[in-house]
């Protein structure tokens, strides 16, 4: 089932052509950030499934976990859309709040708990993880 997302003022979209392989919720330092301070919430999907139209800016980073990240992002509404690792180059990372139609998306994992704070709400549902899953 192919999906479709976007950014907000639309100058950025993309369809993506598989399922994702994973859905998680991130409360790493960087992602909340991104996510105005709560966990930001992605799904995992094969690089070669999406394609984007129109040309969103990035951002690189070291990521608590050592790895390279390369965020990417709206430059004209700020809307944060994918980030791709340098360890992990086969899949990249799309925010579910960029989806079109985000409600067949359902967390799977919390990753990253060691850096919320203390007042996040953590759904004891969810499989946890301090940091990066092994
Ligand atoms: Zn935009
Ligand atoms: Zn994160």
């Amino acid at each position: 089932m192919a999906r479709s997302g976007g950014c907000r003022c639309g100058a950025v979209r993309y369809t993506l052509s598989a399922e994702p392989v994973a859905t998680r919720l991130c409360w790493c330092r960087d992602c909340q950030y991104w996510a105005l301070g709560n966990a930001a919430v992605n799904i995992m999907v094969p690089r070669a499934a999406v394609e984007v139209t129109g040309t969103p800016r990035r951002f690189e980073s070291m990521a608590d976990s050592g790895n390279r990240m390369t965020r990417s992002f709206c430059g004209e509404c700020g809307t944060q859309l994918f980030s791709a690792s340098s360890g992990n180059l086969e899949y990249m990372v799309v925010r579910v709040g960029t989806l079109d139609d985000a409600s067949g998306i359902r967390p799977t994992m919390a990753i990253w708990t060691g850096s919320a704070p203390p007042w996040a709400h953590i759904d004891p549902a969810l499989q946890a993880f301090p940091r990066q899953p092994g």
